[in-house]
């Protein structure tokens, strides 16, 4: 069997739907393209290991490793997409289209195509020349939970020296993102008539001094936190949800405030947790048992790659583009957790992420191209003998 081409691969790709969502109407399994990735790499020389992700169905992470032993380069990607808007996009996001200088379809840049390009990059290598091992990691479920990103990471069952990310940052390194917190703070009060007070416990006025706490915290991450690489240099915290209540002539009984906050590098998410867990101390103490506070979802920490690292340098040199920070969340930060340097860097613009028409401009197939093979030869590949 013999590798198709870089658009038959790419168009392979976007026909095999592979949506994750925490809505079960959406979320699909990923294993239709983990099982073509699969067959790919080993036609490519690769030994190919697929593993399921404890505790999901349909969900899988593969990792494809060419040459010997530890250490070497990881490129990385999540196999996974995020819904479509029905009735938005003006062509099928499941058929490559080619249109102009863009290749259309749902995945083209965040980012299913990186493996096309992949792929394209290892056909041409000089397999007796490896000398560190040149490993692919497909993951799933990095829209949603990053499950697959976290098991890899839990796994700890391979470390590379240096890993890319292929997101689409428009070829721009990228070395430091923030992280991600969405937390939940309920009150639960009693319920009762509103012609008496007393005979409750009104849980929107408790929120409200919940909401005085917290507004004094959002300056206390201002003022004790500062990493002037990113736009907003501090951690952040936002009012996002609330819920309280049915009906004005109720006491009421529970309410509920969702808040985001976005922790910086060097400050972790149990950090900012136990910040707020403390701010709310005192009103817990005079409310027993009133609050509660929990995760919606499991924390994303902050992400930052020595400026230091031979792969930033190496980055920066073949891009030519000074490596930045960015305000989105990647799997960066458990990827990282491998002991490896991680950057993130691949073709398109974040703005053509999940939205409708999502394309690829073509002026970045050779750049790619030609990054990814110059990226293995230096981290892969041994002099020519
Ligand atoms: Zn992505």
């Amino acid at each position: 069997m013999s590798l198709p081409g870089f658009i038959e691969t790419y168009r392979d790709l976007i026909a095999t739907p592979s949506i994750s969502s925490t809505d079960t109407a959406w979320d699909q399994s990923n294993q239709a393209v983990i099982t073509k990735l699969a067959s790919w790499f080993e036609t490519a020389g690769f030994a190919v290991e697929v593993s399921a992700i404890p505790g999901l169905v349909g969900k899988y992470n593969m990792v494809a490793t060419l040459g010997e032993g530890e250490g070497g380069l990881l490129l990385a990607g999540h196999t996974d997409t995020v819904p479509f808007d029905e009735g938005q996009w003006s062509k099928d996001p499941f058929k490559l289209t080619e249109e102009g200088d863009r290749l259309y379809g749902l995945g083209t840049i965040d980012m299913k195509g990186f493996f096309a390009f992949i792929l394209e990059a290892v056909k041409d290598l000089d397999l007796s020349r490896i000398d560190k091992p040149l490993r692919i990691l497909a993951t799933a479920d990095e829209e949603t939970t990053m499950a697959g990103a976290r098991d890899i990471a839990s796994r700890q069952h391979i470390k590379p020296d240096y890993a890319v990310i292929g997101e689409p940052t428009g070829l721009v390194p990228v070395f430091m993102h923030k992280g991600h917190m969405s937390e939940a703070i309920r009150i639960t009060g009693r319920s009762g008539h509103s012609s008496d007070p007393s005979k409750g416990l009104n849980a929107i006025e408790v929120m409200h001094k919940v909401l005085a706490e917290l507004l004094k915290v959002q300056q206390v991450f201002k003022d004790k936190y500062n990493n002037p690489h990113f736009e907003v240099p501090s951690p952040t915290l936002n009012f996002g949800h609330i819920h309280g209540g049915d009906s004005p002539n109720r006491i009421c009984g529970c309410c509920e405030l969702h808040i985001d906050m976005r922790p910086i590098p060097g400050v972790s998410t149990n950090e900012l947790f136990m910040t707020l867990k403390t701010a709310l101390a005192e009103i817990d103490k005079a409310y027993p048992g009133a609050i509660d506070i929990f995760h919606l979802h499991e924390p994303i920490p902050a992400y930052s790659c020595s400026e230091s690292s031979a792969l930033i340098q190496t980055a920066e040199q073949l891009s030519g583009n000074k490596a930045e920070a960015v305000n989105y969340c990647t799997e960066a930060p458990f990827i990282q957790q491998l002991g490896c340097d991680t950057i993130v860097m691949g073709p398109g613009h974040i703005g053509q992420a999940h939205q409708p028409d999502e394309y690829l401009d073509l002026s970045f197939v050779k750049p790619t191209s030609d990054l990814l093979s110059s990226l293995i030869k230096r981290f892969c590949l041994g002099p020519i003998t």
